[in-house]
C-alpha cells in the first residue's frame, strides 16, 4: 500500500468514531474497517459453539481468524462469520455483554491484529481503521492518528438513541465496557503517542467529519 493514506481512529463506544470513520472513508474514496465488529463477530462465533467465552483456554483453542470476514466497503459495511451475515446479530445484548471479555484474551487479539494489518496492507485505495488499539498497536505508523471521545453522558445518550434503549441502562453498560477495555492487560484503550484528541461532546457529527477530512487532506499533501 505504498503512499496511500492510512487513518487510524481510536476511542470509546458512543464517541461517534464509527460514523466519522465511515463518512471520511466515503468522502475520500478509502476503504473502511470497523475492528470492533471483528471482536464482536469472534464473540458470536464462540457463543454459537456453546462454550463459556470467559474460559480463556478454550477460547484460545477455538478462536480462528479465517472465519472472520469483514467488509471494507464503506457503502456496504457488515461482517460475515464463515459466510453467515452476522452484522445485525453482533449488535445484540448477548454479544455486547461478552465482547470485552473475549477481546481481552491475548490469542484473540493476536489473531485479530494480524488480520487487521493484512486487510490494511491489501488495501489499494488507503483505509480508515477504527477501534481501541489501532494507533497504539495495529497501525502505529498510520499517516493520521486520532483519538475521538466524548463525555460519558453524551456517549450514553447517543448510543441509547441509536439502539432505542434506556439511557441509564446504556450508561451502566458503557461504563462497564469502558472500564474493562481500559484496564485490561493487553492493548488497553488509551490515547496513543502522537494521536490527536477530538472531543465530540459539544460538536455536531458534520463538524467532526469536516475536521477529520481537513486533517487527512493536510496529511496527504
Ligand atoms: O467498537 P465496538 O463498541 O463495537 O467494540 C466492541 C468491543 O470490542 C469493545 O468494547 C472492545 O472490548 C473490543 N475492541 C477491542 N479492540 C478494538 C476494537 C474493539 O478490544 N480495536
Amino acid at each position: 500500500m505504498p503512499n496511500s493514506l492510512v487513518i487510524a481512529i481510536d476511542g470509546p463506544s458512543g464517541s461517534g468514531k464509527s460514523s466519522v470513520a465511515r463518512a471520511v472513508a466515503t468522502e475520500l474514496g478509502l476503504d473502511y474497517l470497523d475492528t470492533g465488529s471483528m471482536y464482536r463477530a469472534m464473540t458470536w462465533f464462540l457463543q454459537n459453539q456453546g462454550i463459556d467465552v470467559t474460559d480463556a483456554q478454550t477460547v484460545a483453542t477455538l478462536a480462528k481468524a479465517e472465519v472472520i470476514q469483514p467488509s471494507v466497503d464503506p457503502s456496504e459495511p457488515g461482517i460475515r462469520v464463515a459466510g453467515t451475515d452476522v452484522s445485525e446479530a453482533i449488535r445484540g445484548p448477548e454479544v455486547t455483554s461478552a465482547v470485552s471479555a473475549v477481546s481481552a484474551i491475548p490469542k484473540v487479539r493476536e489473531l485479530m491484529v494480524n488480520l487487521q494489518r493484512q486487510l490494511a496492507a491489501n488495501s489499494k485505495s488507503g483505509i480508515v481503521v477504527e477501534g481501541r488499539d489501532i494507533c497504539s498497536v495495529v497501525l502505529p505508523d498510520a499517516s493520521v492518528k486520532l483519538f475521538i471521545t466524548a463525555d460519558p453522558e453524551a456517549r450514553a445518550n447517543r448510543r441509547a438513541k441509536e439502539n432505542h434503549e434506556d439511557v441509564s441502562a446504556t450508561k451502566t453498560e458503557l461504563a462497564k465496557r469502558d472500564l474493562a477495555d481500559s484496564t485490561r492487560e493487553v492493548s488497553p484503550l488509551e490515547i496513543a503517542e502522537g494521536a490527536r484528541v477530538i472531543d465530540t461532546t459539544h460538536l455536531e457529527l458534520a463538524e467532526v467529519i469536516a475536521q477529520v477530512i481537513d486533517i487527512a487532506r493536510a496529511a496527504r499533501g
